[in-house]
This record gives structure tokens, C-alpha cells and sequence, in this order.
């Protein structure tokens, strides 16, 4: 399978970072993960524009316009024959001799590559713990800055745990790579899309399904004590979809199955997938 680096394709041996790339050395980059069904990229113009954003957030300047790059990576796709899998992709500061301050001249690195890997039916429910929010305060930049995270994850996978679910203080912000979800009387609350948080493409969809299934919205904060006493609790993300949780710290949600808000979201947003993949 080939490489995208910068504008060309190579073999995995022939793409060559340097040791001093700044991505490398400071995780200075930002990245997106792209989801493909049935050879098409879903939703690829919301994940680029969010790109587009966080590079523009961390001072980086695109080299490239987004309808180059969107041509580079459909290239990509062709080549590679990704018929269900996702596009990784990122872009960093680029290469200049060790030093904090960003660099005068540095052209920007890109690199894409894809993986094939089958769709899921239907997400099974997971387990999830809770876990204190330790990371910076622009979470809303997709950066590849992702220790906070990966050290969430890692403790939760040692405990056996499927997701680690970020608070600060007393609120609920989101999973170490997900959006958090809980339903209460069939309201539909998740945080605000701010600096606190990542606003995920998925949970932008989640958001408009559920208006056009009549399921009262509200983007909201809410506690932990708030999602223990939900009667349904779900996580999102590109390549975990709609995830019901049915069990956080050992308590069970709800009844401890999936919900019926959860099952109707879920089975509006696979609609959603088939319509994309036409
Ligand atoms: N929050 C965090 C911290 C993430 O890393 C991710 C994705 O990996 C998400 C939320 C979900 O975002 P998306 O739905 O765009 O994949």
C-alpha cells in the first residue's frame, strides 16, 4: 500500500521523515482520521474544513489548497483500492533545527496513508471509567499532541475498560477519543463544542439525526453523578460510530443494555452511511 507524502506516492521504505521534523520532535502537527465506506470518503469535506481549522488555530500555513489536497488523497484512495477502511492523515510544522519558537521558514509536511479494515454491524456496548481531565485547554484542536489522551486510554485498556471518560471537576467533557452522549427523559445532552473538548464529526451528525428524528438537543455540560443517573449513555467517534455504554466505575446505566434513544440513532445514522456511499 503507498504513501502519501506531500504530492507524491511512495512505498512505506521510500517515505522518509526526517529526525527533525517538528511533528517528531514536539508533536507540533494536527491531524484527521477519515472514515471510508464502500470506496467513498464520508463526510470529507467537514473533516477537511476542520483541518483547515486547527492548522490555522496552531499558526500552521496550508501549502496547498483543500481541492488539491482533497485530489491527493481521492488519488490515494484509487491507488491503494480502500473499499471500507479509513484515511489517516496529518500535517506538521515541517523541518527546522531544534527550538521552541516556531520557525521562520518551514514548509509544512503532509503524509497520508489508508487502512483497510471491514464495517462493524453494529458497535457492541462497552464499558467505560471516568478519569480526570489532566489535558491542555484547546482541546478543541485536533493536535497530534495526544499524551493525555493515550495515557487515559492506556490506564483504561489496563483495567480492562473499553473507554476513559474525561472530567474536569465535577463536568463531563469526553472520552479519551470520543464524544460522550446521555439521554434523560429522552432529552439528548452532550458538551458544548468549545475549547474544552474536540467537536467531532460524528457527534455533528448525531446532533442533526437526532433533530430529524424529533429528539430534543441540548449542548449542554452535565456531571458525573448526571451521566451515573442517565437512562442512556453512548460515546462517538469516526471509527467507533455510535457506542452505547452500558456500565461506567462498575455501575450499571440505566438498565444496563442499550437504550432505545441509542438503538434509534444509531440505526438513523447507518441510513445516514449507505446514503453517503451512493
Ligand atoms: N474527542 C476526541 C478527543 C477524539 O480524539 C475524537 C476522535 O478521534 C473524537 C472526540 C471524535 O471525533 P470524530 O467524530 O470527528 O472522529
Amino acid at each position: 500500500k503507498l504513501i502519501l507524502l506531500n504530492s507524491e506516492l511512495l512505498s512505506r521504505e521510500q517515505a522518509l521523515i526526517d529526525i527533525e521534523d517538528r511533528g517528531y520532535q514536539f508533536g507540533d502537527g494536527v491531524y484527521e482520521v477519515v472514515r471510508i465506506y464502500n470506496s467513498h470518503f464520508f463526510e470529507l469535506e467537514a473533516h477537511l474544513e476542520r483541518l483547515e481549522r486547527s492548522a490555522h488555530e496552531i499558526k500552521i500555513k496550508l501549502p496547498f489548497t483543500i481541492s488539491e489536497l482533497k485530489q491527493r488523497i481521492e488519488k490515494l484512495k484509487k491507488s491503494n483500492n480502500v473499499h471500507s477502511g479509513h484515511l489517516y492523515l496529518q500535517i506538521t510544522r515541517g523541518v527546522s533545527p531544534r527550538n521552541h519558537a516556531f520557525p521562520e521558514k518551514a514548509e509544512p509536511v503532509l503524509v497520508a496513508y489508508t487502512k483497510e479494515y471491514s464495517k462493524e454491524p453494529s458497535r457492541i456496548p462497552g464499558r467505560a471509567m471516568f478519569t480526570d481531565d489532566i489535558r491542555w485547554l484547546r482541546c478543541d484542536i485536533k493536535s497530534l499532541n495526544l499524551l493525555g489522551n493515550v495515557m487515559a486510554k492506556d490506564d483504561a485498556t489496563v483495567k480492562g475498560y473499553d473507554e476513559a471518560i474525561f472530567h474536569r471537576g465535577e463536568i463531563v467533557t469526553e472520552g479519551s477519543s470520543t464524544n460522550v452522549f446521555i439521554i434523560k427523559n429522552r432529552i439528548l445532552y452532550t458538551h458544548p463544542a468549545n475549547h474544552l473538548i474536540l467537536d467531532g464529526i460524528t457527534r455533528r451528525k448525531i446532533l442533526s439525526v437526532a433533530a430529524s428524528l424529533d429528539i430534543q438537543v441540548k449542548e449542554e455540560s452535565f456531571t458525573k453523578q448526571q451521566l451515573l443517573e442517565a437512562d442512556e449513555v453512548f460515546i462517538s467517534s469516526t471509527t467507533q460510530e455510535v457506542r452505547p455504554i452500558i456500565e461506567v466505575d462498575g455501575q450499571p446505566i440505566g438498565n444496563g443494555k442499550e437504550g432505545d434513544v441509542t438503538a434509534s440513532l444509531q440505526a438513523e445514522f447507518e441510513i445516514h452511511i449507505s446514503r453517503s456511499e451512493k
